[in-house]
This record gives C-alpha cells, structure tokens and sequence, in this order.
C-alpha cells in the first residue's frame, strides 16, 4: 500500500513552520478537491456564522478590552509563543480554505505568531484558544453571560472538529 504523503506527524508534531508549511501544500495543491465536496463548503459556511457569532459574544462581555489590558502588562495575556504550537496544519488549511491569508506576524520568542496589532488573525482557532476560563472574564461577567459564552464556543469546536474529521478523510486518500 502506498504510503500518504501527510502523516499525523507531519499535519500535527512538527514545529510551527513545518505546520504551516503543509498546510500551504495541501491548500495550493489540493485546495480545489476539499472545496469540490459540497459538506466542506457547508461546515465552512456554517463556521463563519458560528464563529460570527462567538465573536459577537466575546464583544458584548468585552473581552477584547479585557485581553488588551493583559496583553499590556508584563506577563503578557493568553497569546504566547507556546500557544502557538497549538496550531496544526489542518486547522491552518481550514483558515486558507476560509480565505485567511494565514502568515506569521511576528518572530519572536513571546507571542503567538498569529497575533496581530488588532488581535488573533485566525479566523478558527486552536481548542484551548476558545477555552475562556480565566478569572478576569469569570469574575467580570454574569452568569447568563458565561452561558452564553460557553454555548457560542462549543458550537464553533463541534462545527470544528466534524470538518476536521471530514478534512482528514480526504487528506488520507490524497
Ligand atoms: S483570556 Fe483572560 S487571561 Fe487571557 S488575555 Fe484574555 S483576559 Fe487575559
Ligand atoms: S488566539 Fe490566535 S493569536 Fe492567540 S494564541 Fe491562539 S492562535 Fe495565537
């Protein structure tokens, strides 16, 4: 059997580069088969709305103020270097499928590479991106809002996941 060129190893251990690098592979030279089956289009659709939407949450509890303020101090918010590791290369196709022009904005050794002046430049994020349990927000908002936070997340992860998995079906058979 022939061996396919895109281990689990290459798509999700390597370093934040290599990642990225086969994702840029899989998008120009693949990009027209995932684009071609209409449940990939759907769940892309259906993501932007969903993240659309989480978005909307995150600025009515105004997190962004919030992240702002930890960004500027010394130790810095949630968007570190090491967080950038989370990223793989098919959470990076799926970007390039949504039409991120997907480039690391910095080098250095304490942000995420994908932090941008105005914030992540990720339209899908990595899990723990979405996993807004700090006591900043906990402590900052409501309990309905909370809920309501918590309901917009997991809908943008299942939607996620489910085209990951259909993503990676087609990326075996390649
Ligand atoms: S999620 Fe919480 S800890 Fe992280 S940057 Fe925002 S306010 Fe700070
Ligand atoms: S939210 Fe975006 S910028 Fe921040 S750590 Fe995650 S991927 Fe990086």
């Amino acid at each position: 059997m022939r061996a396919n060129r895109y281990s689990l190893d290459k798509l999700y251990y390597r370093d934040v580069s290599q990642k990225l690098a086969t994702a840029r592979e899989l998008f120009s030279e693949h990009g027209d088969i995932f684009m071609n089956e209409a449940e990939v289009r759907i769940m892309l659709d259906n993501l932007t709305s969903l993240s659309l939407n989480l978005q909307k949450q995150m600025a009515s509890m105004t997190m962004g103020s919030l992240c702002q303020i930890c960004a500027s101090k010394p130790e810095g918010g949630c968007c570190s270097a090491f967080m950038a590791n989370e990223t793989d290369a098919v959470l990076l196709l799926i970007n390039l499928l949504l039409g991120i022009d997907v480039c690391p904005q910095r080098d250095d050794d304490f942000e995420c590479c994908y932090l941008g002046p105005s914030g992540c430049t990720l339209k899908v994020k990595p899990i723990f991106c979405l996993n807004y349990n700090c006591r900043h927000i906990l402590t900052g908002n409501g309990a309905g809002d909370l809920k309501e936070l918590d309901k917009a997340a997991s809908a943008v992860l299942r939607e996620q996941t489910a085209l990951e998995e259909v993503l990676l079906k087609t990326i075996r058979s390649l």
